[in-house]
């Protein structure tokens, strides 16, 4: 609870900071905005309980080997997964109705990232504590690709004036494309996936 909160706080003092250090034009914070990223934040910490009562039941078991094999492994697995959903969140009812909460930004604020559905949040919550059930994973492994996942939402979200699109990792620009235009640049750590499928802006 503590992370997510202090992550929470940690991502608008970024986004702050950032916009000020390169004069760049943030999106008016809405009441609705404080009030829905607080319900995801809020939701990000009660999907996690399920999580902790199924380690203590030892239904969920980590392990202190192949450290890199498993970060390597959930940042491939978590990008070509998110990739696809992603993309069917933008084509497929009733997803697309819940993603839609999230493309209300064409670009961002201090709370961009934690606009969104609270089904969105849920059901990317649960998505981690599957993973973390069907792999017997490295626990370092596993706490570090949940702090990489928020990182690169955290810069995903940030504004800028770029307009390049990147070789291979996913980037302001690119997300920021994504949300001004809806239907490209659906990846998320990287931009394979797009490019192989042709999706890219
Ligand atoms: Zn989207
Ligand atoms: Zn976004």
């Amino acid at each position: 609870m503590a992370a997510n909160v202090f992550m929470f706080l940690l991502n608008a003092l970024i986004n702050l900071f950032w916009s000020k250090q390169y004069k760049l034009k943030s999106l008016k914070i809405s009441s609705l905005d404080i009030k829905t990223s607080l319900i995801t934040l809020g939701v990000n910490v009660i999907v996690a309980i399920p999580g902790y009562y199924l380690f203590l039941g030892g239904k969920i078991t980590f392990n202190q080997q192949g450290f890199l094999v498993d970060l390597v492994l959930l940042i491939f697995l978590f990008d070509v997964v998110m990739y696809i959903l992603h993309y069917a969140f933008h084509i497929i009812w009733p997803f697309k109705k819940i993603h839609q909460h999230h493309h209300t930004h064409t670009y961002f604020n201090e709370f961009s990232l934690y606009v969104m559905n609270p089904l969105e949040a849920l059901f990317f919550g649960l998505l981690l504590t599957l993973i973390a059930f069907v792999f017997n994973l490295n626990i370092y492994s596993f706490l570090l690709f949940i702090f990489f996942n928020w990182l690169y939402g955290v810069v995903a979200h940030l504004n800028t004036k770029s307009e390049k699109t990147p070789l291979f990792f996913g980037n302001s620009s690119f997300h920021k494309k994504h949300h001004a235009l809806s239907n490209c640049n659906y990846g998320f750590y990287t931009v394979v996936w797009d490019k192989l499928f042709r999706t890219t802006s």
